[in-house]
């Protein structure tokens, strides 16, 4: 699990998320393994968030990035998604670079930052214990992610971060997830005219591995701004 950034996270502050109809609610019971974890941290670290972390950005965004799951000392404890741990550092990071994102991350949900032209939304809404959604978990999650991309039709690209959330997106668009096959940097071009760009996760782990590194997750982003612009010429 990742550390916590700094100093004890302030009160959560951002507006009604962006997609706020589509959001299970803050208790939702429909899997019993995480709605019990949800409650020990509750009980655990009563000022946290504490629940399904709502998705980021807005309805018209063009690009869609796919996270797994909120991480106990990130968005789990703050309360927007990548939000706080070592994965957000490097994801806010990159958006910034490539004009995704406006503002100064500052770790903390009210820091001010805001997603131009970007979404983000997690293929499973609740803190997983050891960051391992099960696959019923996932695919029981999956009716909130089924909704958020049917309200997003200007999302014409995505960039699902693992293997879990390229299957789970996928299923979500309808599709056989075993027509794709997963890999960093690869893309697959959907029946609908979608692309999706598949990355590694910016996990802790992944980064300190060298699995991913910087230039790689770039180049992902690079991938998928230069589609945008040829979508719009
Ligand atoms: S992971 Fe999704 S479906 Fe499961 S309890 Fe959380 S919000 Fe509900």
């Amino acid at each position: 699990m990742d550390a916590p950034a700094t100093g004890t996270p302030k009160p959560i502050t951002f507006a009604d998320p962006p997609l706020a109809d589509t959001e299970p609610p803050r208790d939702c019971p429909l899997c019993p393994r995480l709605a019990a974890f949800r409650h020990a941290v509750r009980d655990e670290h009563p000022d946290w968030w504490n629940a399904p972390v709502p998705a980021l950005g807005g309805r018209g965004a063009w690009l869609g990035i796919v996270g797994l799951a909120p991480g106990k000392h990130g968005a789990h404890r703050t309360g927007r998604p990548f939000t706080g741990d070592h994965a957000g550092a490097l994801l806010f990071a990159t958006l910034g670079k490539f004009g995704l994102a406006t503002g100064t991350y500052e770790a903390r949900a009210d820091d001010g930052l805001r997603l131009t032209g970007a979404v983000i939304i997690n293929a499973v809404k609740c803190l997983p214990p050891e960051n391992k959604p099960t696959p019923e978990e996932t695919r029981t999650c999956r009716r909130f992610l089924q909704r958020q991309v049917a309200e997003l039709p200007a999302m014409r690209v995505l960039v699902p971060l693992g293997r879990i959330a390229h299957d789970s997106v996928l299923r979500a668009l309808g599709e056989i997830p075993s027509r794709y096959r997963f890999g960093h940097g690869a893309e697959h071009r959907l029946p609908d005219g979608r692309v999706l760009i598949d990355s590694y996760h910016c996990s802790r782990y992944n980064q300190n591995t060298g699995r991913l590194t910087t230039p790689m997750f770039e180049a992902v982003f690079a991938r998928a701004t230069e589609l945008r612009a040829h979508q719009m010429s």
